[in-house]
C-alpha cells in the first residue's frame, strides 16, 4: 500500500454510490495520494487536478470488506477436492473424485475434501469411513463438512490419530459411533482436532504464497478489506504468516482474530500488533459458544426437527466467555463469539447484557452468524450494543440443511435481518468463505441478493418478510462493516478515506435483484490505483 510518489488523480463521470449518508450519490472525485480529497458533483469542481480517470458512467461503490471469512482456508481449498455440486452430488461421485485424486497423489500424502452436505447428496445421508475405503485404505483421507465444524475420515486416518472404539469423546467433541460402538469416520467439533493435529502442516512460506495468490482473486470479487477469524499462534503464527504474504502480494487491509485457546499462553496482544493502522493487525479475540444449523450442532431451542432430543452443542464454559472477555478488555481488543442457535445467541447476551463496552471506535463485543436470535436477544442485544456479524449466503446455499433440521417456517425465521436493524443492532455481512456449500463462496454478490430477495437459490422462500433493500446490503458490506471491523479510512468514499472502489459492469441499484449475482467486478481500485482489471467482459460497454 506504499504511496511512492505524490500523485493526484481526478476520477469523473462515474455513478457513485459513496455508502455516505450525508452524501450518498457522486460523480467525481479527486485522489491525492491514495486518499480521497474531494468528493462531490463535477459541476461544483472549480478544475480537475491530475491524471484525468473517466468512469464512463459506470457504477461505483466503496470496496467491499468481508467481515468474517478465513482466507487460509479458502486458499488451501482452492487446492483440495471441493465435494459440491456440480462435480460431487452423491457419494458415489465422492469416492469417484477422490480415487482421481489418489492416482495423482504422492506417497504419504493426505488426501483433502471440503464442502460436502449430506442434505444435497442422492443418498441422503453422510459419508462414513467405509464409504471412503472404497477410494482408499492406504493413504488418510480428510474430508471437511461445509459448516467446517464436522469432518469424516477413512479407517486409515483413524488409525494413524489413533482413534479406536475405546477413545473416548474428547472436551467439546464428539466422535460418531455404529450400533456396535465402532467410530464412523464422522468427528464433530473438537474431535477433529485429533485427526487434525497429525496432519502434516504446510510451511509459513508456502501459506503465505497461497494467501498472496487468493488476493487477487478477492479483489476480483471487489473485496478490499478481509478478516481470518481463526487465526492461530501455532505451528504457525497467523500474523508473520499474513505479513509475509504482503510481501508477495497481499494487497486487501487484513484484521485477525486469534482463537481463546492459543492466546491463553501467548500475549502477542501487544500495542505493535494490534495497532489499525498497520495492514495486517490483530483485531480480537475468538471463541465458539455452538456449532452450525447445518451440522445439527448448533446449540438451539427447541431442538432440531424430527430429533427431539438433539438441542446441539454447547461449546464454551461461562467461566471461559468471562476469561476471554477479561482479556479483550485489558487489551483493548473485540470479542468475537460464534453463535448460531437460540440457546448460545442466550447464552452469549445473558452473559453480558448491560455491560459496558471498552472499545472507543467500535463495538466491544460481536456475535458471528447469529443466525437464530429470540425477540428478547435481539432486544438485549441492542441494549447492550453487541453487535451480529452474520452471512446472508448461508440460507442461500443451504436452503436443504436448514429445512431438514428446521423446517420451512423456522427456516423463514432465521437472520432476521431487518428485524436486527429496525432494533438498532449493528450488523455487517460477510460470506465465512470457504465454509458454505457454494462454488464461489466469497462472492459478495450472491450474499447480497440472498438478503434483497430472501430466496434460496432453488427459489425457496427464506422469510420474505426480512427483506432488506440494496442500499442496505451495500451498507452492510461497507460503512456498517467498517465499524465492526474498525479498519480505519475505508467502507465510505468520503473526504480522507483511502481511495478504495469497485466498478461494476451493471448498476447494482438498477439491476432486477434475483440478476445481482450476476454482476462483475470490472474494476478494483485500492488507494486510487488499479490493483484488479476484469478481462473477460469489454470494459465501459453500457451499463445495464
Ligand atoms: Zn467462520
Amino acid at each position: 500500500m506504499s504511496i511512492h510518489k505524490q500523485s493526484v488523480r481526478t476520477f469523473f463521470n462515474g455513478k457513485i454510490f459513496t455508502a455516505n449518508p450525508e452524501q450518498p450519490y457522486a460523480n467525481t472525485m479527486i485522489v491525492r495520494n491514495g486518499r480521497i480529497a474531494w468528493i462531490g458533483e463535477e459541476s461544483d469542481l472549480e478544475r480537475i487536478e491530475g491524471e484525468c480517470m473517466d468512469l464512463k458512467g459506470q457504477r461505483v461503490i466503496p470496496g467491499l470488506i468481508d467481515a468474517h471469512m478465513h482466507p487460509l482456508w479458502l486458499a488451501n481449498a482452492s487446492k483440495q477436492i471441493a465435494c459440491t455440486p456440480p462435480f460431487v452430488n452423491s457419494i458415489v461421485d465422492l469416492v469417484e473424485q477422490i480415487r482421481k485424486s489418489c492416482k495423482v497423489n504422492e506417497t504419504g500424502k493426505w488426501i483433502e475434501g471440503w464442502g460436502y452436505d449430506e442434505g444435497k447428496f442422492l443418498e441422503g445421508r453422510a459419508p462414513t469411513r467405509w464409504d471412503l475405503d472404497k477410494a482408499a485404505t492406504e493413504i488418510p483421507i480428510f474430508i471437511t463438512r461445509t459448516c467446517t465444524h464436522i469432518a469424516v475420515v477413512n479407517s486409515k486416518a483413524l488409525e494413524l490419530a489413533g482413534i479406536t472404539r475405546d477413545t473416548p469423546d474428547p472436551p467439546g467433541g464428539e466422535i460418531d459411533r455404529d450400533l456396535n460402538g465402532e467410530p464412523t469416520g464422522i468427528l464433530r467439533e473438537n474431535a477433529k482436532d485429533l485427526v487434525h493435529c497429525i496432519m502434516p502442516v504446510k510451511s509459513l512460506e508456502e501459506n503465505a504464497a497461497s494467501l498472496a495468490e487468493l488476493s487477487t482473486f478477492l479483489l476480483s470479487r471487489g473485496i478490499t478489506a478481509i478478516t481470518d477469524l481463526m487465526s492461530r499462534t501455532e505451528p504457525i503464527d497467523y500474523l508473520e504468516m499474513y505479513n509475509t504474504a504482503v510481501k508477495k502480494g497481499l494487497k486487501q487491509r487484513t484484521v485477525l482474530y486469534y482463537l481463546w485457546e492459543d492466546l491463553k499462553d501467548h500475549s502477542i496482544l501487544h500495542s505493535g500488533n494490534i495497532n489499525n493502522a498497520n495492514q495486517i493487525h490483530i483485531g480480537g479475540i475468538k471463541l465458539f459458544a455452538d456449532g452450525s444449523v447445518s451440522g445439527k450442532t448448533a446449540w438451539v431451542n427447541p431442538p432440531f426437527l424430527g430429533d427431539e432430543e438433539n438441542y446441539g452443542i454447547q461449546t464454551v464454559t461461562k467461566e471461559e466467555l468471562l476469561a476471554a472477555a477479561t482479556a479483550a478488555e485489558q487489551n483493548n481488543v473485540q470479542l468475537v463469539i460464534h453463535a448460531m442457535g437460540e440457546q448460545a445467541i442466550d447464552f452469549i447476551i445473558d452473559t453480558f447484557y448491560g455491560k459496558k463496552g471498552w472499545l472507543t471506535d467500535g463495538p466491544s463485543i460481536r456475535i458471528e452468524h447469529a443466525a437464530m436470535p429470540t425477540t428478547r436477544a435481539i432486544q438485549r442485544a441492542a441494549e447492550t450494543g453487541i453487535a451480529f456479524v452474520t452471512q446472508p449466503i448461508f440460507v442461500f446455499a443451504e436452503i436443504e440443511s436448514y429445512h431438514n433440521n428446521l423446517g420451512p417456517e423456522r427456516t423463514k425465521k432465521t437472520y432476521p435481518i431487518l428485524s436486527l436493524l429496525e432494533a438498532g443492532i449493528k450488523v455487517a455481512f460477510s460470506s465465512d468463505a470457504p465454509a458454505t456449500a457454494w462454488a464461489d463462496p466469497v462472492n459478495p454478490f450472491v450474499g447480497m441478493k440472498s438478503a434483497v430477495t430472501r430466496l434460496a437459490y432453488n427459489g425457496a422462500d427464506t422469510g420474505q418478510i426480512q427483506k432488506i433493500d440494496i442500499f442496505t446490503a451495500i451498507m452492510l458490506y461497507t460503512k456498517e462493516a467498517q465499524e465492526i471491523t474498525r479498519i480505519p479510512h475505508v467502507g465510505q468514499l468520503s473526504v480522507g478515506n483511502h481511495a478504495d472502489f469497485i466498478v461494476l459492469n451493471k448498476d447494482i441499484i438498477e439491476v432486477r435483484p434475483e440478476k445481482i449475482d450476476t454482476l462483475v467486478v470490472q474494476e478494483t481500485y485500492m488507494s486510487g490505483n488499479l490493483v484488479y482489471q476484469d478481462h473477460s467482459v469489454k470494459l465501459h460497454t453500457t451499463s445495464n
